[in-house]
């Protein structure tokens, strides 16, 4: 088969309808987005999102570094006294990596650990081993079991759904909240931010962290049992860390600039850029340039120009000039592919087999949606009850006051 190294402009549509081809005219996201729309202008539904969801919340100003601030000091004060006051994972990329090298400066007391999934490059390896020895902190280190990963991986693969990073991010997450709870940690620091991730097409992929279809795909595809994997189940997902953590993207109150960032890290670390986000994996590499690209349609690197040009870092010209540049040459191709079917214990054939059959929609596996519907309404539930209780508490028997208030305190109710 030959590499398909251009970015596509057909991408595979779950619906089966064939659409005409169209870009945004403010960003570059295209039809090979399955939800994408525009308006009269021309501008997209990704553009659109970015402005009525996003900037709001996107803070790189005064006020943005005020709220920091404090969040900082809160951070401070409630960990006062405890080993660590908050945790941060590592991969070794662009954004953690700099949040990391931030960290110290703003006299936080991080646990930082790295979840090692088997795909490394050891340009990440020595990424991480250098900040960290110039920083002096202590890594805790990860490693999920490979028999059980490479199970898993195979099992996705055999799926033929488009997310196939969700073993890897699902144990990402997994195993840093793990960590946070057996260490009694409230604050996770996320390099996530809308500076460099602002659009991104739901259509795309699918939720990493839905435990139901996990387990679904693995036991139609898989061949060995989950033991050591560190799955997350749905209600500790929504329940126990959503009560227990607070996720914070400080990048989000700052100006974060990537350029300036890797700057940062290569003068004052050492720190070697990998050429593309997230290609500190080689197996993120090979998926989102290769994987996803042919056998979708869907280029990632479209959703990551758009989003650096809808937060005004990078003209929309600029951006579709990086776009004619190949998504990979023949022969980094020709290495990973041979590499990543190796790890897998596949030949090289079998893997490029999985590329050229019939993709597969995600709701084709089970979902955890009955679970959010069900969480939800228990949700709004508890919310009645919660307005009954404040507005009549003062004139409800104590009987009925005591029993409506350990009904709002139980989990179930
Ligand atoms: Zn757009």
């Amino acid at each position: 088969m030959r590499p398909l190294i251009k970015t596509p402009t057909v991408a595979w549509m779950p619906d089966g309808k064939v659409r005409d081809y169209r870009v945004c005219t403010r960003c570059v996201m295209d039809t090979t987005d399955p939800d994408i729309t525009f308006d009269a202008a021309g501008v997209c539904s990704n553009c659109h999102r970015f402005e009525t969801s996003i900037r709001p919340y996107w803070k790189p100003d005064a006020a943005g570094a005020a709220e920091l601030d404090a969040l900082l000091h809160e951070i401070r004060t409630k960990g006062a006294g405890k080993p660590y006051d908050c945790i941060i994972g590592l991969s070794g990329g662009v954004d953690s990596s700099f949040l990391a090298t931030k960290l110290l400066e703003w006299k936080l007391r991080p646990l930082v650990v790295h979840v090692d999934a088997g795909w490394n490059s050891e340009l990440a390896v020595n990424n991480i081993e250098m900040i960290l020895s110039k920083l002096g902190l202590h890594l805790d280190t990860v490693v999920i079991d490979w028999n059980e990963m490479r199970d898993l991986q195979r099992a996705f693969l055999k799926s033929h759904v488009a997310n196939q990073d969700i073993p890897q991010d699902h144990a990402y997450t997994a195993a840093l909240v793990r960590k946070a709870l057996e260490h009694d940690i409230r604050y996770v620091i996320s390099g996530t931010n809308f500076a460099t991730e602002g659009v991104l097409p739901q259509g795309w992929g699918y939720d990493a962290m839905d435990a139901t279809q996990l387990r679904d795909i693995h036991r139609r595809f898989g061949e060995g049992t989950l033991k050591a994997y560190p799955v997350m189940e749905f209600q500790d997902y929504f329940g126990t860390m959503q009560q227990r953590l607070r996720f914070i993207a400080p990048l989000n109150f700052m100006p974060y600039d990537k350029t300036a960032a890797i700057a940062h890290l290569e003068q004052n670390f050492g720190w070697r850029y990998y050429g593309g986000k997230h290609y500190e994996s080689i197996w993120t590499r090979w998926f989102q340039a290769h994987y996803l690209p042919t056998k979708f349609g869907y280029d990632k690197r479209k959703a990551h120009l758009s989003s650096l040009i809808v937060a005004g870092s990078m003209t929309r010209e600029a951006a579709l000039r990086e776009l004619d540049k190949p998504l990979y040459t023949d022969n980094e191709l020709t290495d990973d592919t041979a590499f990543v079917a190796k790890k897998l214990g596949l030949t090289v054939d079998e893997l490029e087999g999985y590329l050229t059959a019939p993709p597969r929609h995600y709701s084709d596996y089970s979902t955890n949606a009955a679970q959010i519907e069900q969480f939800c309404r228990r949700k709004s539930r508890k919310a009645r009850l919660r307005q009954i209780a404040t507005r009549f508490s003062k004139d409800l028997p104590r009987r009925i006051a005591g029993k409506l208030s350990s009904m709002l305190a139980s989990p179930k109710s």
